[in-house]
């Protein structure tokens, strides 16, 4: 029989879970031995590493974050920890390794490959949607729809009372939440740190908005924009002239139950990447593009910046 661990790694999302209860089941079903390590590489350092079955992945499809805890450990960035993590794997006899995480986890794999040849596929995971070679990472689609909800009860409010609210959504470096966030739901600005923006530009628009009956202002900002959010509201209300607010989502967006694009997104990566595994792939990054799933390099993938679809970006130069 052989053995084959799963582990999350860097900043959890909402669809871990699932795509732990496919592990083990699908692990189960090609006649491997399922297992989980806990808290990331500080697991694998520590020898938190178990054999898992069923019954440990009953009922976790609605659950956000992950069963199995995730980390970021800044000693497996040393050598000689990851000898130590190679050497527990050894006592479980473990040559094989799904991880969920983001570029840093993959960077991490990669070296702990050359160094002593466990074989892994990493199955983007974060909320920014921003590693390069993959469309799609799981965990968007939940934050997504937890920021549609939020705008939409944050909108009713705003109405009644006539203010300007401005929502700040997650992405230290990436405005993708923002941007499809403020896009699905009407808001009227969106700033993001990839795009430069001059408030005074809409002044004269907004005031006559105001002028022709407009009650209220959505504006959804990125956390990594230049400008505090409440130096945005501050701006609503001295130069507007509107009452305003500001509600930081913050780690809301991480959470809640998995939407079914993510159950299903979770089932299909973990299928690919146990196949991958099991053939002929041993140092790759199950991705998502146009042409379906493909086994991507860690060169493809790690290092590079990812870009915002330029389509899109047009909608922000209209607003
Ligand atoms: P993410 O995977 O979400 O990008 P991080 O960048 O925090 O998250 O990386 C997660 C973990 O991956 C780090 O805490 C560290 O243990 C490991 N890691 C990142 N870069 C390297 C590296 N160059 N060498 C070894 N391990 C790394």
């Amino acid at each position: 029989m052989t053995n084959i661990a799963i582990l999350c790694s860097g900043g959890d999302v909402s669809g871990m879970n699932p795509a732990i209860k496919h592990f083990v089941e699908y692990a189960l079903q090609k006649k491997l031995i399922p297992y989980f390590v806990y808290d990331g590489y500080e697991g694998l350092i520590d020898n938190k590493i178990v054999k898992a079955g069923y019954e440990d992945v009953a009922g976790i499809m609605i659950r956000g974050g992950t069963k199995i805890g995730s980390a970021r450990s800044k000693r497996f960035m040393q050598p000689e920890y990851r000898t130590v993590a190679k050497q527990n794997l050894d006592t479980h006899n473990i040559d094989m390794l799904v991880v969920l995480g983001g570029d840093g986890s993959f960077r991490g794999l990669h070296a702990f490959y050359k160094e002593h040849g466990i074989k892994f596929c990493g199955v983007p995971s974060t909320i920014d949607n921003d590693i390069n070679g993959t469309d799609y990472c799981l965990g968007v689609d939940t934050a997504l729809n937890i920021i549609k909800v939020s705008i939409d009860a944050i909108r009713d409010t705003a109405a009644s009372f006539r203010r300007a609210f401005v929502i700040e959504t997650m992405g230290r470096d990436c405005g993708y939440l923002a941007l499809i966030s403020s896009l699905t739901s009407g808001a009227e600005l969106c700033l993001i740190p990839e795009v430069e923006y001059d408030l005074a530009s809409h002044e004269e628009e907004f005031k006559k908005q105001i002028k022709n009956g407009r009650r209220y202002f959505i504006a959804v900002v990125s956390e990594g924009i230049k400008q505090d959010s409440q130096e945005i509201a501050d701006w609503f209300e001295q130069k507007i002239g509107i009452e305003s607010r500001v509600s930081i989502l913050g780690h809301l967006q991480r959470g809640g139950n998995p939407s079914t694009y993510d159950r299903l997104m979770a089932y299909k990566f973990v299928t690919y990447a146990i196949d991958g595994l099991l053939g002929s792939y041993e140092e790759s990054v199950i991705c998502y593009t146009k042409s379906g799933f493909e086994f991507k390099s860690i060169d493809e993938v790690v290092g590079k910046h990812k870009q915002l679809d330029s389509g899109l970006l047009t909608y922000l130069s209209k607003m």
